[in-house]
């Protein structure tokens, strides 16, 4: 609820409007709305199929995530009484929120609630219709996981919804899955970029860019250096291949986060991150994934899927690290429908009180463990060391045992059982069959460098080196001047949030300093 002081603030910069009972304010499908904030009546929020989700009365407002992405709303609001209400805009809103902390902290923490809570609803935002076969279909239940896009999947091969089957009967592979949009229109064999595009997400690129500083990867250290890249006046170009937030954002909870005692969602610190990197006017793009690095003199020019590229005086590469999959038979036919490598809303909502195991011993598993024993799950955790004090925090184990998850140490999986991408159990390498239903890995990363080839050096596992182990003069460059690395994907770098952050912030410098090298100057006026 709004306090006296913030609706008064609201009004002076909106416009005050009514409406009669049944009057519709925004509906499904629509491409934005303003800000609403309720002075007098009432108003209900409605699916697509006209199912009330919730209602608002005065001094609330309404509203989700999309409103500050542009993305297509979602649900549809009907006043249920005469209504006297504010209608901001929202681009003035955002300036707004940039200015007023008490405000942002609570629209921000309101909106990333109601996108939660949006998640768990059936037959909200995205219809996403095609087999588990199909490969394309399984990205795009990735991609709008990842996104954190409400979103209803119907898996065409199953023989309980034959009206699927019916939908994509005579479509080729390519022409899988097929996308329903708010609103009803329909996209076959989409991309995750044709989707995004549709539903008014990010923004896109020309075929050719330019920037000052291109940063590749938008987790924290990406976005750090986004946020002083454009405050500190260098014209700051950030790509992501999946969703702003990297890592962090699929985070249920950062503890150890300095400035947060009571912890913070990883949702809501990237969408703080992003929020501000732009107030800054840092330019943001995704999905837009980096395919080569062709250093350069004076410019170096990063490509992207779809023949798009990008010159660029600086380069930071901030692409972290993604997770490693099991070893085991058959592992694709259950992910995305029984395995998964988060643990957001939609997978807690899915496995209510099921049995579950999630398996890794680090700090990510502890977390995802927690969230679903919360959740009502019957949750084991399985790692192979010892003891799990070796790799997990300690304020995580005193938690997993006040939730009652059951821990097995020395437990590897060797074989998994079901049919049809449900899991039904599975078998540990000393042969004991566990029956679940849910499986989380949580098996440790890899650095996402593949793409990289041997533009820059790189250790033996594939992560950037820097400093002195690149031949490089200053810490975070590569062994290319004027290629940075930073964060997950630096060779040595402590695996953390605020150390990615800190790299990130601390890369803009040494960007700085290279920009203003008088030979780099001379090089690239002779280019
Ligand atoms: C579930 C979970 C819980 C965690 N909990 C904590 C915690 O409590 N405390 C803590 O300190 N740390 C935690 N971590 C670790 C922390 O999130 C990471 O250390 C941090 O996110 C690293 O940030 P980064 O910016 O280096 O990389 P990332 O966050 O990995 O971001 C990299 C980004 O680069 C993008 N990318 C990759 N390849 C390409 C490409 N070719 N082109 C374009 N973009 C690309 C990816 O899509 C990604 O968005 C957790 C991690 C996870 C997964």
């Amino acid at each position: 609820m709004l306090s006296a002081s913030q609706l008064a603030r609201l009004a002076a910069l909106g416009e005050e409007r009514t409406a009669n009972a049944g009057d519709v304010l925004y509906r499904v499908g629509d491409q934005s709305y303003p800000f609403i904030v309720i002075l007098d009546g009432e108003v209900a929020i409605l699916d697509a199929a006209g199912n009330e989700i919730v209602r608002h009365g005065p001094s609330n407002f309404l509203g989700e995530l999309n409103i500050l992405s542009g993305q297509t709303v979602f649900v549809t609001a009907v006043a249920t009484r005469p209504l006297r209400y504010i209608a901001v805009d929202r681009d003035a809103l955002r300036s707004l929120l940039f200015e007023d902390g008490l405000l942002s902290d609570l629209v921000l923490a309101t909106f990333i609630a109601r996108r939660e809570a949006l998640q768990r609803v059936q037959g909200i935002g995205l219809e996403i219709v095609g087999p588990h076969s199909s490969a394309a279909t399984m990205r795009m239940l990735d991609f709008a996981r990842s996104y954190r896009l409400p979103f209803t999947w119907r898996d065409s091969a199953r023989t309980d919804d034959p009206s699927a089957a019916a939908l994509v009967a005579g479509l080729d592979e390519g022409s899988l899955p097929l996308v329903r949009l708010p609103g009803g229109a329909e996209l076959r064999g989409p991309s995750p970029g044709e989707v995004s595009r549709a539903l008014g997400i990010g923004r896109e690129l020309a075929p050719r860019e330019e920037a000052d500083l291109l940063v590749v990867g938008a987790g924290p250290a990406g976005l750090a250096a986004a946020v002083y890249g454009a405050s500190e006046g260098l014209d700051t170009l950030v790509i992501d291949s999946t969703v702003l937030g990297g890592q962090a954002g699929s985070s249920r909870r950062i503890e150890n986060y300095l400035g947060f005692p009571a912890g913070i969602s990883g949702t809501e610190l990237t969408s703080r991150a992003v929020t501000q990197a732009r107030k800054f006017d840092a330019r943001m793009a995704t999905p837009y994934r980096a395919v080569s690095l062709e250093p350069g003199n004076g410019r170096h020019i990063v490509r992207l899927e779809d023949d798009r590229e990008i010159a660029a005086r600086a380069v930071l590469l901030a692409t972290g690290a993604q997770y490693r999959r099991l070893p085991v038979d058959g592992l694709s036919e259950y992910e995305g429908m029984s395995i998964f490598y988060a643990a957001g809303p939609p997978e807690a909502q899915l496995c209510g009180a099921a049995r579950v195991g999630v398996v890794g011993g680090g700090n990510s598993a502890g977390q995802a463990a927690v969230w679903l024993a919360r959740g009502g799950a019957i949750v084991t955790l399985l790692h192979r060391r010892v003891d799990l004090r070796e790799t997990m925090s300690d304020y995580l184990v005193r938690e997993l045992e006040r939730f009652g998850v059951s821990v097995r140490d020395r437990s590897e999986i060797a074989a998994l059982h079901g049919k049809d991408g449900q899991l039904e159990a599975v078998t540990l390498k000393t042969g004991e069959r566990l029956p679940f239903s849910f499986l989380f890995l949580f098996l440790g990363a890899q650095p996402c460098t593949d793409w990289l080839d041997d533009a820059v050096a790189r250790d033996d596992d594939g992560f950037i080196l820097t400093g002195a182990a690149a031949g490089a003069e200053n810490p975070l460059e590569t062994s290319v001047p004027g290629v940075f690395a930073a964060g997950d994907v630096r060779s040595g770098s402590t695996k953390r949030c605020a150390t990615a952050v800190g790299e990130g912030a601390m890369a803009v410098q040494l960007v700085h300093g290279h920009l203003a090298e008088p030979s780099l100057t001379q090089r690239s006026t002779a280019a």
